[in-house]
């Protein structure tokens, strides 16, 4: 297992097709080339925040919604219930203690749940920490739902908007311009993120081109659809020509679902109960949800040194998977290829939580965050230049 010690961070994609960026306007690409120092302060990022699905029910029903959501009727039985709100209001400066400085709020549409998305985030900020709310604006139609819910909201700080084509159909883009104008007047700041395919549909850079056009100075985000939720049924692109993914997991913390359970991200796993990090975040609140996901050591592994020593634990386990003969460049593709086979997770698991690959991967994980700034960048710059 000595590959568990050499960092992999091989951090060259290629940007996204068909969107270049626009003078004036910020625009990131859904990949970016980045240097591994970044690579590393991007994933410590993660150790700092984390995310609540507040609800998994949603008046739209995109079809490449990853959280595959149920209709806004069910919400009353698909969300977070009053008293959990109340325990992770509570835990807010116990966070902020240990060293959280950020939460996202999503869902489904978190906008179902409004009391309790202003709960936590007159909680987050009593404590020091700050929150974003991501949103798909089915509320964004009328003058007075719009009053309503930004009146409502005072204490978020950043508002994550999802426009897209797959939004179009339900959410005019004018009704967007009109709200984002309304949130931008109260001083929170914003994001819109957009959902294309990799390369880019003409249709995509049509909408694209509309959503600047109408937003000339807003922050846009591109990112691709995944195959999962909803949109599992696209190509599954399980195996390709690689060794392993081109980067490592890129988690931006764990993410509590709407039924208590909890998931190592708000990514491609977001819709996969079966992946080996089981923590239970109505059990166990959230500060000891997030204590066990910076102390996984499955998750240590795969953040600090990637995924090349899980492949190689498969090897060994399952030696006909497709994975073993290839994997293309997204992790988060592999993730869910692999734990979304509850037997494979569990196999995986265990080895992984058997010494010495336990503890090999919290000294890499150490060694490679422990110092943003010294020893692990410099063991990162070394193998970097030799592989120039
Ligand atoms: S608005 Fe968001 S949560 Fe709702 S269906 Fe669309 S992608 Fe899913
Ligand atoms: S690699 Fe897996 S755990 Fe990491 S962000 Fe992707 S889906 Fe989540």
């Amino acid at each position: 297992m000595t590959a568990l010690l050499v960092p992999v961070f091989e951090a060259g994609v290629a940007p996204a097709e068909g969107l270049q960026q626009r003078e004036g306007v910020p625009v990131l690409a859904t990949s970016i080339r980045m240097a591994a120092p970044d690579l590393v302060s991007l994933q410590r990022a993660g150790e700092h925040h984390l995310g609540l699905s507040l609800t998994k029910a949603c008046p739209l029903s995109c079809g490449h919604c990853s959280a595959a959501t149920v209709p806004a009727a069910m919400h009353p039985f698909v969300s977070i219930p009053s008293a959990d709100i109340a325990r992770y209001c509570a835990e807010m400066p116990e966070l902020a203690r240990r060293g959280l400085t950020s939460i996202s709020l999503t869902g489904g549409e978190p906008v179902l749940a409004l009391q309790h998305v202003a709960a936590l985030s007159r909680a987050a900020r009593d404590a020091g920490i700050r929150t974003t709310l991501v949103t798909g604006l089915y509320w964004a139609a009328g003058a007075a739902l719009r009053r309503k819910v930004i009146e409502a909201l005072p204490c978020i700080d950043s508002w994550n908007i999802s426009w897209d084509r797959f939004h179009a159909a339900e959410v005019k883009l004018a009704n967007v311009a009109i709200a984002v104008r309304e949130i931008t007047a109260t001083g929170a700041a914003l994001t819109v993120r957009v959902a294309i395919d990799d390369p880019a549909t003409p249709e995509d850079e049509a909408m694209y081109d509309a959503l600047v056009e109408a937003l000339p100075a807003v922050e846009i985000v591109v990112q691709s659809v995944r195959p999962v939720g909803r949109a599992a049924d696209r190509e599954a692109p399980a195996s390709g020509d690689r060794a392993a993914p081109a980067w490592p997991c890129l988690s931006t913390g764990p993410l509590v679902m709407s039924d208590g359970s909890a998931r190592p991200c708000c990514s491609s796993m977001m819709d996969e109960p079966h992946h080996p990090f089981d923590a239970s975040s109505a059990a166990q609140g959230l500060v000891a949800l997030r204590e066990a996901w910076l102390d996984d050591p499955l998750l240590l592994m795969l953040r600090a040194v990637g995924f090349a020593p899980v492949l190689e634990i498969l090897s060994d386990i399952a030696p006909d998977h497709p994975l073993t003969q290839g994997t293309t460049a997204h992790p988060c593709d592999v993730c869910s290829t692999l734990f979304g086979d509850r037997a494979l997770a569990g196999k995986i698991k265990a080895a992984v939580a058997a010494e010495p690959v336990a503890g090999l991967a919290r000294a890499a994980a150490r060694d490679i965050f422990a110092s943003a700034t010294t020893a692990g960048l410099a063991v990162i710059r070394e193998q970097e230049q030799a592989d120039a």
